[in-house]
């Protein structure tokens, strides 16, 4: 594994860029035989992979040994160990020290939520999703903002987060979730990563300015947005400028580093899958209040391209809110939002599946294919020896009902051995759906001929009618059965 082409939050690695750099990748692939009628002298990273990509990539690619005591010392990535502990620690040991003024206070929340923003409206919403249109002051704004959260080149983290989710759940995503919640957390950044990223196209980045201005000074904004500028803040602003170092510059990073993080780790972790369960992502309202809106993340891996994490206007999604305040004043445009017909036919698939499951955990009347087909005869005589009651073309055995039904026993003894179709239904007593439901669960046999004509939607129960079936099931539902051969005797 070549070092350049290690996701770092190193400016180092950040300024070499990695391995689908801005262009040598063009410039090596230029003999390629794909054209771009946009770009021809342009070839995406990802132009040229084979189509068992994955499979042959996670097969074939060496991947670095697991992390163990005896190796720690060479695969951890010590920088990342640094910025990410030494951090906390001289935070915490300042807070310590320095009182905390209330004015101090509330500018490193402000600064928190600024630098959030830069990451989760900036780096992610707009540089790796493309979700909206920024102007150039709104982009200059935000690639500062997002400087001074310290996680990376807008670049760097861009390539890593396309292929987070082109690649979600396998080896080539580089916080994949079943590593575990410490892995996707902070692992990843803290040990060298154990193989490369998968192939993600950048170039669309690679040609835009801002990014590439934000690239080449990556040092130096990250000094002057993470630690000079909150500092200067509250120095200048109310003479406190060991507070504004300790609490807005080094506690403050602490907390927007861990909150973006959990968008890894607890957005793949807790909470419901409302839109698709194929992959590990969640949504959930405690993870959307600790990073800033980015908690609606089942529905954002489904529909990355959408603005919006949270849909429903009470939604916790500040992310989205500041987007769309951007646009109300020109500084935002071309907000994208996916179709709301196909969001809600996501929704309905979940629901339908969790149907299914419960609809799975209850008992159900025989299949008509099971049940043996009896003429009018033989039903007639097996009556005399067993309580056996006609209704809609269904023979049912009611002996554990007898003492048990509502209207009382003699109602169904004068049935046995008839056809109760018309007093079942209104004639005598209009059924409710749950004796019909559970009239259904005592069939024993099918009258040959079925019910007479008119009577189809009697012989379904109400509670099968809307029943939730998989596409090979439908039309083989055994209620079009027909009576077609005598089974004389299969009762008896
Ligand atoms: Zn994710
Ligand atoms: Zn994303």
């Amino acid at each position: 594994m070549s070092s350049d082409s290690a996701p770092s939050l190193s400016p180092q690695a950040m300024a070499n860029g990695n391995d689908h750099s801005m262009t040598t990748t063009a410039e090596k692939k230029a003999d390629v035989a794909v054209d771009f009628i946009d770009n021809p002298d342009h070839v995406p990273a990802d132009a040229n992979i084979p189509d068992n990509y994955v499979s042959y990539t996670l097969k074939n690619q060496k991947s670095l040994p697991p992390v163990t005591w005896d190796n720690f010392t060479e695969e951890l990535n010590w920088l990342h160990v640094f910025i990410l502990g030494f951090t906390p620690v001289l935070g915490f040991i300042g807070a310590y020290f320095t009182h905390l003024r209330w004015e101090t206070a509330v500018w490193s929340v402000v600064y928190y939520y600024i630098t959030g923003l830069g990451i989760t409206a900036g780096y992610h919403r707009l540089w790796a999703h493309r979700s909206y249109n920024a102007s150039r002051p709104l982009q200059y704004a935000l690639a500062l903002a997002g400087a001074g959260a310290v996680e990376g080149s807008i670049r760097w983290w861009a390539r890593g987060h396309r292929a987070h989710h082109r690649y979600t759940d396998t080896d080539l995503d580089p916080y994949n979730a079943h590593k575990g919640l410490l892995w996707s957390h902070i692992g990843w950044m803290i040990v060298k990563p154990r193989r490369k990223p998968g192939v993600a196209d950048v170039s669309d980045l690679s040609k835009n300015e801002i990014v590439r201005w934000q690239h080449r000074h990556y040092l130096k904004l990250v000094f002057i947005m993470g630690v000079v500028f909150p500092t200067v803040v509250a120095g200048l602003g109310w003479g406190d400028w060991k507070g504004g170092y300790v609490y807005a510059g080094l506690l403050r990073l602490v907390f927007v580093h861990h909150s973006t993080f959990c968008v890894n780790s607890l957005a793949h972790w807790l909470g419901e899958a409302p839109f698709d369960d194929k992959h590990t992502p969640r949504d959930h309202l405690v993870t959307a209040l600790v990073t800033i809106g980015e908690g609606y993340h089942n529905f954002h891996h489904q529909f990355p391209m959408d603005y919006r994490n949270a849909i429903k206007w009470y939604q916790y999604d500040p992310t989205k809110w500041f987007i769309w305040a951007c646009k109300k004043v020109g500084l935002a445009t071309h907000l994208k939002t996916f179709p709301d017909n196909e969001v809600r036919k996501g929704q309905l698939t979940m629901q339908l599946k969790r149907l299914r499951e419960t609809q799975e955990l209850l008992s159900w009347p025989s299949d008509n294919s099971h049940l043996p087909v009896i003429s009018w005869e033989s039903y007639q005589t097996q009556a005399k020896t067993r309580p056996l009651i006609c209704i809609a073309g269904f023979i049912h055995d009611v002996a554990d009902f007898l003492d048990e039904h509502p209207g009382g026993r003699h109602l169904l003894m004068k049935n046995i051995g008839r056809d109760a179709t018309t007093a079942f239904f209104g004639g005598v007593y209009d059924h409710s759906n749950a004796a019909h439901n559970l009239l259904a669960m005592k069939r024993v046999g099918i009258l040959h001929g079925g019910a007479p004509h008119g009577l189809e939607d009697k012989m379904i129960p109400p509670s099968q009618r809307l029943r939730v079936a998989r596409y090979n099931e439908i039309g083989a539902s055994g209620y079009s059965s027909a009576a077609m051969s005598d089974g004389e005797g299969l009762l008896g």
